[in-house]
């Protein structure tokens, strides 16, 4: 054996949820089979919890969040811990990107590079940006001095995807833990390996016991049971509308807590006649929707392009989606596309390629499954020309390597198209023209609009969603941090 295959048989995964600072079985003892969706091979069995093991869990963080042991440090000390976390979470990064590669499918290149460093990266901005915060005192005059002070909510319970579960999960950890909440995470059901490594690392980093709790388990057992616990303050969660749509009712029928969810999107890529350099263009709109096979929430699934160059784009598209868009093996460094990461998630993805031809568009290139024969879900980067918006292609969250291309007959119907969707997460706008840029940025309803790029900004910029993308709150930037502390008056008479 040799390189990555003697690295993968020295791996041992961490299968029990973690809580109280300890790796615990779940309390009926029952364990789920998770697999390698490159060859439908069983990966581990994980602790399947239950509503129990949330009530142990949020236990363990209540009994931390009153004792001060967290929310009381300073928070120097506690950025001097989470740093230490997010160091270890980089000191790890080849044990780390192979689990996320095994477990979700996902290109070892792309783990390596950017799902992990990534999620260092987060826990470590928000650890460096709380000591540097300041709360207010308020203009009353000198009757009174009242200070508006934040403080954290307590216990936060957060429910992650399976599309990037280090990086979702650290964009939760970062500024809820910073802001001195302990935390309650759940991972998705089929991808919870990378956490319980992490959660480890945060316990080695000297994170207390309590501060931060995984457990693991389905979705409508163990995420419900947190979006229903009344010691919950605030659920943060990431996924499908569908299941936000639930959790807001959880809220709603419980105890009221804060829920911030981060949800699905149907985004347009809009090119206009004047966009500069189409083959620089076609890489990023490959990108958009090819990078993590279209497993991600923010792809550039809609291509809106001017009529004019909408051939010449389409070619260039195709060329570099042969060229660049490989699939393969995720554990093969050459390779761009993974397999998607679970048979059902694949067969749906099929299902709408089906509904695609039925309904009349045209698979210029892709159109299937491939590498059956690997016993993996691969399905080929698929480009459907001859769509119209209305179509279930270009209207439903395929969540998979699948591009639907519309043309258009000038900027005021591109904006009709590009906003003639239930969703608002991302956006991009392809043009040299800067005041069509501005126009159109500003004209189209999404939470991140990309101007000659596809972007989820970074670290410093705020991600949302408009409409049916998302509610009450946003991940990243300093605006992560209200959405994780209460807001508090303190009104002090002066008067003698
Ligand atoms: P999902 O909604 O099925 O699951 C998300 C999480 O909720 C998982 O942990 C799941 O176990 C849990 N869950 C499932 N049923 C539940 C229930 N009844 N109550 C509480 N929790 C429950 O989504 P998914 O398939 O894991 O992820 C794909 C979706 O996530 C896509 O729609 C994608 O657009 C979205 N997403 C959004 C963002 C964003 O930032 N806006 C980022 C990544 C993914």
């Amino acid at each position: 054996m040799t390189g990555i295959a003697e690295e993968v048989a020295a791996l041992t995964f961490r299968t029990r949820a973690f809580i109280d600072g300890a790796f615990v079985d779940a309390a009926s003892g029952r364990t789920y089979r998770v697999e390698n969706p490159a060859n439908g091979r069983t990966l581990a069995e994980v602790a399947e919890c239950d509503a129990e093991d949330v009530d142990r869990a949020v236990a363990a963080a209540k009994r931390a969040a009153e004792s001060g042991v967290w929310s009381g440090m300073a928070p120097g000390d506690r950025k001097r811990l989470l740093v230490r976390f997010a160091d270890l979470i980089d000191e790890h990064v080849g044990e780390l990107a192979l689990i996320e590669s095994l477990d979700v499918g996902k290109p070892i290149s792309d783990t390596r590079a950017l799902d992990i460093p990534d999620t260092a990266a987060c826990i470590r901005w928000h650890a460096e940006a709380i000591d540097k915060l300041y709360d207010q005192v308020a203009p009353t005059g000198p009757g009174a001095v009242a200070m508006v002070v934040r403080e954290p909510i307590g216990v936060v319970g957060a429910i992650v995807p399976w599309n990037y579960p280090a990086q979702m999960a650290a964009w939760k950890l970062g500024p809820a833990l910073a802001t001195g909440n302990c935390v309650v995470i759940k991972p998705a059901q089929v991808t919870s390996l990378s956490l319980l490594r992490i959660a480890e690392l945060a316990a080695e980093a000297g994170l207390p016991a309590g501060v931060l709790n995984v457990v693991t388990g389905p979705g409508s057992v163990v995420g419900t049971a947190i979006a229903r616990h009344p010691d919950v303050g605030a659920v943060a969660f990431t996924g499908s509308t569908e299941v936000g749509r639930t959790v807001l009712a959880h809220s709603a029928e419980s105890n009221l807590k804060r829920v911030m969810l981060e949800l699905g999107g149907k985004s347009p890529q809009i090119v206009m006649a004047d966009a500069a350099n189409l083959d620089r263009v076609a890489e990023r709109v490959s990108a958009a929707i090819f990078w993590n096979m279209g497993e991600n929430c923010s792809a550039g699934s809609r291509l809106l392009v001017d009529r004019r160059v909408k051939d010449d784009l389409l070619a260039r598209l195709v060329h570099v989606t042969g060229s660049t868009w490989l699939v393969g093996d995720p554990l093969d460094e050459a390779t761009r596309v993974g397999p998607l990461v679970t048979r059902v998630h694949m067969e749906r993805v099929l299902g709408y390629i089906e509904a695609g031809t039925r309904e009349g568009a045209r698979a210029v290139t892709g159109g299937g499954r491939v590498l059956e024969e690997t016993g993996g879900y691969f399905v080929a980067p698929t480009i459907f020309d001859d769509a119209t918006n209305d179509m279930r292609i270009a209207q439903e969250e395929i969540f998979g390597p699948v591009l639907t291309v519309v043309a258009f007959d000038g900027e005021d119907e591109a904006i009709r198209l590009a906003n003639d969707t239930d969703y608002g997460l991302a956006a991009s706008i392809y043009t040299e023209n800067v005041r069509t840029a501005h126009r159109m940025a500003r004209a189209v309803h999404a939470g991140t609009v990309g101007v000659n790029c596809y972007s989820e900004g970074d670290l410093t910029t705020p991600f949302g969603g408009f409409k049916l993308s998302g509610f009450g709150g946003h991940d990243k930037s300093v605006h992560a941090h209200d959405q994780y502390m209460e807001l508090k008056t303190i009104w002090i008479d002066m008067a003698d």
